[in-house]
């Protein structure tokens, strides 16, 4: 067996120990298998051991990559999004998880108002308040709730995060639940549904899971160590 498959396996079980510990269920967690830095080889090997989800970070390398490969992948833009970008992304992905400020939703809305698309989208949120990170404070997100919730061509769906670095994947833990907490208080304050909350990658996604992920971004626990694609 392959190195992919090996570690796609192994990661399946983990998510499903993982989904019992907490009593939910494997299908409410959705593996999207980061393929950022790596080949369509790569990528293809994942797809034939039953992969359907892939994430990819910047457009110049999902735009190679996506004509080589099956058009049923499911494809997740998990990067930042530049607004002279906007209008090649949004028919080419499944679900958009970096809209990171009201200025890019708006103008993602107005694009998909004339490219008559009705994108899904997550709203990344920057709990700890990282310089080195973009996404919606807390605060922005209170401000702005409003405003980013009339949106009409943006089926906004739930919440990302990436949390600051930490030592161990337990220490996450507060980071993870305060992610819930807030999707929680959002929808229950606007009346909206938020159902997905993307959060956990190959050192955290277990604990993710126990605070309630339902979408894991999974890179190098799959792929190896990311290399130079050139
Ligand atoms: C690269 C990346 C991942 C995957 O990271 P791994 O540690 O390789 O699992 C997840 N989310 C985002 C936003 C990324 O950029």
């Amino acid at each position: 067996m392959n190195h992919i498959e090996q570690h796609l396996q192994e990661i399946r079980e983990r998510i499903q120990t993982a989904c019992e510990r907490v009593g939910r269920g494997s299908d409410e967690v959705t593996l999207i298998a980061v393929s950022k830095n790596f080949p369509v080889e790569d990528i293809r090997i994942a797809w034939d051991a039953g992969q359907k989800h892939f994430g990819e970070n910047r457009w110049q390398e999902a735009e190679a990559k996506i004509p080589m490969l099956p058009h049923a992948l499911q494809w997740h833009c998990i990067g930042a999004l530049q607004r002279n970008k906007v209008r090649k992304v949004l028919p080419h992905f499944c679900l958009i998880h970096s809209i990171d400020s009201l200025r890019l939703a708006a103008y993602a809305n107005e694009v998909a108002k004339e490219e008559g698309l009705y994108p899904a989208v997550l709203l990344q949120v920057n709990l700890a308040g990282e310089l080195t990170k973009s996404g919606f404070s807390p605060e922005d997100l209170e401000r702005d709730a409003e405003t980013l919730f009339a949106l009409d061509r943006l089926e906004i769906q739930g919440l990302m995060t990436v949390p600051p670095p930490v030592e161990k994947p337990e220490d996450a833990r507060g980071w993870f639940s305060e992610m819930r907490q807030w999707r929680d208080t959002f929808s229950e304050r606007y009346g909206v549904n938020l159902p997905i909350l993307s959060m956990g990658m190959s050192g955290d996604f277990e604990v993710a899971i126990e605070e309630g992920a339902t979408h894991v971004r999974v890179g190098s626990a799959i792929f190896g160590n990311r290399r130079s694609l050139a």
